[in-house]
């Protein structure tokens, strides 16, 4: 059987998985079971992630996307309603939102973390929101207990968009574990991938009951009911957002793993947070680092776009997480001004950031980016 090795380090990514080894037997004794779709490896999982959680129940799909439509229809988000929601962050997290039928009512952020406050939550309220969706940017906790009370007051629920964050803590609890719902993506360059994938944290048993029909077309019997009987009910609207038995082997065996790449993505982070003290006209965006494993590492310089196009050439995998969704063409007509997020825009980078990566391939990244601002001219005001 072919055997593979774990990814090289280097800094010609941005981003890239990081397998561990023992996720190959395990891909083959998933399809040696013969039972592809949602099955016990998937159901063991779920487990295994509800104790490294700390939290009763966790629901796996599809993708993180799925997730967050089926926490907003769980939730009672639906046409007519809005949701806040930062423009700072990948396009899936509004493409889920515009697929239960809401409309996304956009956010600005604090420039320092790239993540939405409770001042700009309070801010983008109105008499139709029905929910705030917070993107835990880069893996850091998006704390909203401040607001708490007031949100309940109004029946305005709270969903994260934890696709960064799997991992990082707020407070003594596991992000995921604070009482919201609370979605994660297992896509390919998370902090724990199972190929495709995603989970959802339900609140109650309700939401876990509703959560699971949605995920499987809204049929109201188990797989194992469903053999035994010649119908089955539909009870509710659904999706076809099951996770595979192969994708949830490979998550087992991520899990299993995952205190090491913890460890190595809060190390790398550190070692650049040092080291980019040393250049001046450069920000790093704070993670929280103590409470936080990060997903990446992104800096703020002015001339972005020059400093980018010189480290391209120099094969350094730079990349800009996110262009803004306000500004995107299917998103205009809910377009408002957001002053911190249109700044930012200009001027974020994320900088090669993997698990794969060592302390010397951090060091090579930084030289490079002070050689980009010396040959850059242009005058700067980054604090
Ligand atoms: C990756 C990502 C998603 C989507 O996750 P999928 O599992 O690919 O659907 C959503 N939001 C953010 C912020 C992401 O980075």
């Amino acid at each position: 059987m072919a055997r593979f090795s774990t990814p090289a380090g280097g800094v010609d990514r941005n981003a890239a998985p990081y397998l561990y080894g023992p996720e190959l037997d395990a891909i083959a004794e998933a399809l040696g079971a013969g039972q592809f779709g949602h099955g016990e490896p998937v159901e063991q999982f779920e487990r295994e992630l509800a104790g490294f959680l700390g939290v009763p129940d966790v629901v796996a799909v599809s993708s993180c996307t799925a997730a967050l439509q089926i926490a907003l229809t769980t939730a009672g988000v639906g046409p007519g309603r809005e949701v806040v929601v930062p423009s700072q962050t990948f396009c899936a997290t509004i493409q889920a939102v515009l697929a239960t039928g809401a409309t996304p009512r956009f956010a600005d952020i604090d420039p320092n973390t790239l993540c939405v406050t409770p001042q700009t939550i309070l801010e983008a309220l109105t008499p139709a929101t029905r929910a705030v969706l917070p993107v835990l940017y880069g893996g850091r906790a998006v704390d909203l207990s401040s607001i708490r009370d007031e949100l309940d007051t109004h029946d305005i629920v709270i969903i994260e968009d934890a696709a960064h964050a799997f991992g990082s803590d707020q407070g003594s609890a596991k992000v995921g574990a604070t009482g919201v719902l609370t979605c994660f993506s297992f896509g390919p360059i998370k902090n724990l991938t199972c190929i495709e994938g995603g989970a959802l944290i339900p609140r109650t048993g309700q939401d876990a009951h509703t959560a699971r029909h949605v995920r499987l077309l809204g049929i109201g019997q188990s797989q194992a009911q469903r053999i035994r009987t010649t119908a089955y009910d539909v009870r509710f609207r659904g999706l076809r957002a099951t996770m595979s038995s192969v994708h949830a082997a490979v998550g087992s065996v991520q899990l299993k793993w995952f205190p090491g790449a913890a460890a190595q993505r809060q190390f790398l982070w550190h070692s650049y947070q040092n080291t980019l003290a040393d250049l001046d006209r450069v920000a790093l965006i704070d993670v929280d680092i103590e409470h936080t494993v990060p997903f990446n590492c992104v800096v703020r310089l002015d001339a972005r776009d020059a400093v980018f196009a010189y480290l391209r050439d120099r094969g350094v995998g730079v990349g800009v997480h996110y262009p803004p969704n306000h500004t995107q063409t299917a998103f205009r007509p809910w377009y408002r001004p957001l002053p911190a997020t249109e700044t930012t825009a200009q001027q974020i980078m994320s900088l090669p950031f993997h698990p794969a990566m060592t302390e010397t391939d951090v060091h090579r990244v930084v030289t490079l980016l002070g050689g980009a601002l010396r040959a850059d001219h242009a005058p700067t005001n980054i604090a």
